[in-house]
């Protein structure tokens, strides 16, 4: 089957990408071929392939493709590896991790974005990815250990210590950390039971981690959008 073309507008952000330093070419391959318009509402769309990040419903945002591109490509993935995201949101994130490793787990504490991110991996017929709505600071114990972890939310601190407790031996990490305006995209990198390496990677900006299942009332006044109306 051929791959279809992609647009002249994916071609120009993937080109952009590259100029800010994003070199592995299969994480920008994977970006190319995920249509990041269709996790985007529709009011939004036509600035789905600019580098910003754009708002999703809940008070949650989609990121940056830069983010996203960095972050990926510093997981340093291979198509043997089962994978831990924290913070599924509108699952585009999920969606360009499943084009490159075996397995995604991925966890959100909105349902509604959960079951939203659902249907899109429905929609572009990707089984690679099983996710829950849950808090993901506690991880997924069940399917631990996992050769890498991605929190796309940030910790106030320090990472939660479940999720230092998930992450393989040899495992990495990537978590953004610190309070709103002095966060720092960090890696950890898990060298034996007790003993991890950190490295500061980049200032970013996220929105913060928060413990449990979302209330059914927050940010309620917020719908997410091409969500069915209800
Ligand atoms: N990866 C997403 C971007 C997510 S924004 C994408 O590609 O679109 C961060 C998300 O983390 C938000 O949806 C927020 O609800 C979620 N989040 C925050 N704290 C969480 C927690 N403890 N467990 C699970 N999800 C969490």
């Amino acid at each position: 089957m051929n791959t279809p073309t992609p647009a002249p507008k994916i071609i120009r952000l993937i080109m952009a990408l590259r100029s800010a330093g994003i070199t592995d070419t299969a994480v920008l391959s994977a970006m190319e071929r995920i249509p990041r318009e269709i996790f985007i509402p529709r009011a939004m769309q036509d600035q789905a392939y600019e580098d910003i990040a754009l708002p999703i419903g809940r008070g949650q945002t989609i990121s940056q493709p830069f983010i996203v591109a960095y972050m990926t490509q510093a997981l340093e993935l291979n198509d043997r590896m089962k994978v831990l995201e924290i913070g599924t949101g509108s699952g585009y994130q999920a969606c360009i991790l499943s084009k490159l490793v075996r397995r995604v787990y991925t966890i959100e504490r909105h349902k509604p974005l959960l079951e939203h991110a659902e249907k899109i991996f429905e929609q572009l017929k990707i089984r690679n990815i099983t996710a829950i709505a849950g808090d993901g600071m506690k991880g997924w114990p069940q399917q631990a250990p996992f050769d890498r972890i991605i929190v796309t939310a940030a910790a106030q601190d320090s990472p939660p210590q479940a999720l230092l407790e998930q992450l393989s031996i040899g495992g990495i990490m990537i978590v953004p950390v610190g309070r709103t305006g002095h966060q720092v995209l960090k890696r950890y990198k898990r060298e034996g039971d007790d003993t991890y390496a950190v490295k500061d990677l980049l200032p970013v900006r996220f929105v913060p981690l928060l413990p449990d299942l979302a209330r059914y009332s927050e940010n309620a006044d917020d719908p997410v959008e091409n969500d069915d109306g209800a």
